[in-house]
């Protein structure tokens, strides 16, 4: 059942943009996608998504395509014609960077709380060290080139109370509460939290931020700035 979230017109027309994550979903993986999304023109992965599954929409959609990791990623994917990857070609890996499309600003940040070993996990304070070393600098400039500091940032976690588990594994980051109170993005989109309850709330505003759990996907109609 498409998700679709409309929001008032502005100057230009919205971007319309496709957000995945944790799940592949049949219909999307799916040649039909190219007609049924036609007006997609930007995709984004929010992690814990097989590599070929995202090159698949980028290529088929012919959009562009950003993503981060989830906790789950593998470090690296191995193809069919035995060629390794360490995620999916082509598309822009948004952890600690900040990107430019069709006239919106997005930044990015990977993983979840670690609980383990492995990769794409980090601490609270790791986290912290994530949004002031990588982010902060990148949305300073985007403000000082572009008038603000982002439209969009795009997690594999939640932030910490929000759409976030009480077990160890699912807990959100306290740092993300302080990034979008601070650079007020319009909206966050995360995944990293699977719902298998509708009545669980997938839908968050705060501050002046709409926050999204993408699990498994979502189309946002996104106002650019004049
Ligand atoms: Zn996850």
């Amino acid at each position: 059942m498409p998700i679709l979230v409309r929001q008032a017109a502005g100057t230009q027309p919205p971007v319309k943009v496709l957000f995945v994550s944790d799940k592949v979903v049949e219909h999307i993986y799916s040649p039909s996608i190219a007609t049924r999304y036609a007006d997609v023109s930007l995709a984004v992965g929010c992690g814990d998504l097989p590599y070929y599954y995202l090159e698949y929409i980028q290529s088929v959609m012919n959009v562009s395509l950003v993503y981060v990791h989830g906790n789950h990623d593998p470090e690296r994917e191995y193809l069919s014609d035995g060629s390794v990857v360490t995620g999916p070609m082509g598309g822009v890996n948004l952890h600690g960077q900040t990107y430019r499309s069709k006239n919106l600003l997005l930044a990015g940040l990977e993983g979840s709380i670690r609980y383990r070993e492995g990769l794409f996990q980090y601490s609270q304070q790791q986290m912290w060290m994530n949004v002031f070393v990588h982010l902060v600098p990148r949305l300073l400039g985007n403000r000082l080139r572009y008038g603000r500091y982002l439209d969009i940032f795009v997690a594999h976690s939640p932030p910490y109370g929000i759409h976030n588990g009480d077990d160890r594994i699912h807990v959100g980051f306290h740092a993300f509460l302080w990034l979008l109170k601070v650079f007020k993005p319009r909206y966050m989109v995360h995944g990293h939290r699977h719902v298998y309850n509708p009545t669980e709330i997938t839908y968050t505003k705060f501050h002046q931020t709409h926050i999204y759990n993408i699990y498994p996907y979502k189309i946002l109609d996104i106002e650019v700035p004049a």
